[in-house]
């Protein structure tokens, strides 16, 4: 006879405990999915077993016992030791952290399906030689692989330095040694490139995938193989880091800068720190790799919490390509209002003359992202968010780009009665009109949210455009990210101020990312390319670091903001979001809390907690939400988060609770929920 400590597969607050069990079945495991009896009605109800002991922690009346033992699904004790302290670190709910990784779904009807990899024998690729930068960054990784020490790499490798082929030695490596690899990418859209080198290297059969848009069978399939040990080797976005793998040798975050790697739903974890505590549970390395480290991981990195490993050349010595710099005032000023400039526009005329591809950035998509009647000066605003809607031509409705709202773009304004609409202000759709229209004869795709959404559509415009078959891509970020284009001569970027204006202490960076790694796409076969960065903000120095390809110059000038502002990585932003029915009740709390705060942390932290604000919200859907931010100095989360907690469990125990709360570390955007 056992206790066990379970926790209720039910997502409620309420049931957030866990709770004390008997089982008969002295074989029981911690990580275990059973069955037992629940609440009044003593419904069966699934639970995962958390603790297991030979005495019970207290006397219990009644107690209740273990059903059965659910015989597919199981966890291990790293798993359930990773869900609590992802309660702690998230303060989300046990079941919340279980289920990331658990396979949701359920087995598919055999022979009906294909595995995702299936016929997929991918493109071998002859690497004959590493470079010298490819063998010292390999020497250090291979050395900690082989101590089976935990330990953490930045590998900083400009675009084509080869960071791929040294995550491929380094997985093979790890697999040979016995241990499980865990390749994290982005973006689905990004997974199919990696797999197919993957599986030129290591075979469709030796590989899975996780991401969120398999189906719940194919999802339950992978994971099996998984878990059962048919499979080392795991590829996924940033949900593959709960891959149900044993002795985790490796994890490696590829482009660790980007922010998908950030979890917007519920539990908001960083996937980073997901893959830390993993690979340290097994003591494995985790590698972060990127041409433009985030802000906080390369100061870590100065700090020694990462081994920095450089890469500085190209494998292939194609030197980096030459950037131009077009100042659009200039431009505006001669006259030219179109959205090429005469740079630009020559510019692709001679490369695709020359039979090469151009890769057109910009990051904004819709056709006109400010529609106004000319008459009275009429704008067409979200009526939730107070922003202009983006048209999008295609469907003839205007877009919120911030909270979705859609609707039909009246052709009389709704002021005056006058007809004339104008459309201002250019996406994606813009731009792969007007080039349709300036080069007829070369064909043209789009790559953005809108042309992504169709299931299959992202890999056959990737497809065409590598048989050549598109000689012209132009798109949002997705263009800028991660892809090996071998052909590409030009590559424009149609405007680089635009995340440049966005509210966030992050648009700097954003900017400097994202115009740096579109500009890596050019001049990726055997010749440099050239760059073009259109802008109305020359001087700024995230526009000028980037147009130089200077990732240290960006960094200092960013890395002294940061720290003049007490920003990331100085300091931890807690965002905690009140919401309610009741807008004056959802703002009591968000008072009482604050004033509950100020009293538990103390005179010394005051200055870093903000006065709770309210947030956009369609208040008949959505209800009230307030935000209060903590800015919490380094060192402090614990305390911070331990505060949250008290005042988190209070709420739980009261009857009747008018709002609720969740909480969110480093959101991705503050602005907007
Ligand atoms: P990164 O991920 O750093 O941008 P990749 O790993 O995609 O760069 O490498 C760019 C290209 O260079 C790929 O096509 C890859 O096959 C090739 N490559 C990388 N290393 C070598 C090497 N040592 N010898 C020959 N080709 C290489
Ligand atoms: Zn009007
Ligand atoms: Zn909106």
């Amino acid at each position: 006879m056992k206790y066990v400590d379970l926790v209720i597969a039910n997502k409620s607050d309420k049931t957030d405990n866990l709770y004390t069990y008997g089982c008969k079945d002295d074989s029981v495991k911690v990580g275990q999915k059973v069955y037992v009896p629940f609440a009044k009605g003593n419904r069966e109800r699934a639970a995962y077993v958390f603790g297991v002991s030979d005495e019970p922690a207290a006397e219990f009346g009644n107690l209740k016992y273990v059903t059965r033992f659910d015989e597919e699904v199981s966890l291990t004790e790293e798993m359930i030791e990773t869900c609590r302290w992802m309660k702690k670190r998230y303060l989300c709910r046990y079941i919340d952290a279980v289920e990331q990784f658990t396979p949701a779904g359920h087995a598919s009807r055999r022979g009906k399906r294909k595995k995702p990899l299936e016929g997929n024998r991918g493109e071998p690729q002859d690497i004959e030689a590493l470079t010298e930068e490819q063998q010292a960054a390999l020497v250090r990784i291979s050395s900690e692989l082989k101590a089976g020490r935990h330990h953490l790499f930045l590998l900083h490798g400009i675009t084509g330095s080869g960071k791929t082929e040294v995550y491929m030695r380094a997985i093979a490596e790890c697999v040979a040694g016995g241990r499980g690899a865990i390749m994290l990418v982005p973006e689905i859209s990004l997974t199919k490139q990696i797999t197919d080198r993957f599986a030129a290297r290591f075979g469709a059969e030796n590989i899975a995938i996780l991401h969120s848009r398999l189906t719940p069978g194919e999802r339950y399939d992978e994971w099996q193989r998984i878990r059962r040990g048919g499979v080392r080797i795991v590829i996924g976005a940033r949900s593959a880091v709960f891959a149900p793998l044993e002795n985790i040798g490796i994890i490696i975050l590829d482009e660790e800068h980007e922010t998908t790697y950030k979890s917007d739903m519920t539990p908001k974890y960083e996937t980073m720190e997901v893959a830390i505590k993993r690979a340290g549970a097994w003591n494995g390395i985790v590698i972060a790799g990127s041409a433009t480290p985030s802000v906080v991981t390369y100061q870590r990195s100065l700090e020694g919490i990462y081994e920095r490993l450089t890469m500085k050349n190209r494998y292939n010595m194609v030197k980096l390509p030459q950037v131009r710099v077009v100042d659009m005032r200039e431009e505006m000023k001669r006259g030219n209002t179109s959205i090429i400039s005469s740079r630009l526009y020559d510019e692709m005329e001679r490369q695709l003359e020359q039979g090469k591809q151009v890769i057109l950035f910009l990051n904004r998509r819709g056709y006109a992202t400010f529609v106004s009647c000319r008459n009275c000066g009429y704008v067409i605003t979200c009526p939730r968010c107070g922003i202009s809607l983006t048209y999008h031509k295609s469907s003839g409705r205007g877009v919120c780009h911030y909270c979705g709202h859609e609707e039909k773009i009246p052709s009389v304004c709704p002021e005056c009665g006058s007809r004339e609409i104008s459309y201002q202000g250019s996406g994606t759709e813009k731009v792969a009109e007007k080039i349709a229209a300036l080069f007829p004869e070369y064909p043209i795709a789009r790559l953005d949210l809108d042309t992504m959404k169709k299931r299959g559509a992202t890999e056959k415009i990737l497809d065409d455009f590598a048989s050549g078959k598109t000689r012209i891509l132009t798109g949002t970020q997705v263009v800028a990210k991660g892809l090996d284009f071998r052909n590409v001569g030009l590559v424009g970027i149609v405007s680089a101020d635009v995340s440049l204006h966005i509210p966030d202490y992050r648009s700097p960076e954003r900017t400097f990312q994202l115009i740096a790694q579109a500009a890596g796409r050019a001049g990726r076969g055997d010749e440099s390319g050239k760059v073009i960065i259109q802008t109305y903000a020359p001087d700024n120095y995230a526009v000028q670091a980037a147009a130089a390809q200077d990732y240290q110059s960006f960094f200092r000038e960013e890395i002294a903001v940061r720290k003049f502002m007490g920003y990331p990585p100085y300091s931890d932003l807690i965002q905690v979001v009140f919401s309610g029915k009741q807008r004056d009740r959802v703002s009591r709390a968000a008072s009482l809390w604050e004033g509950q705060l100020h009293r538990m942390l103390g005179e010394a932290n005051a200055d870093s907690i903000l006065k709770p604000q309210e947030m956009q919200t369609i208040p008949e859907k959505e209800g009230y939400k307030m935000s209060l931010l903590l800015k919490c100095g380094r060192g402090r989360r614990g305390l911070y988060m331990g505060a949250l907690n008290d005042l988190k469990n209070r709420l739980k125990m009261k009857k009747r609770a008018d709002y609720r709360v969740y909480i969110d570390v480093n959101p991705y955007s503050l602005w907007r929920n």
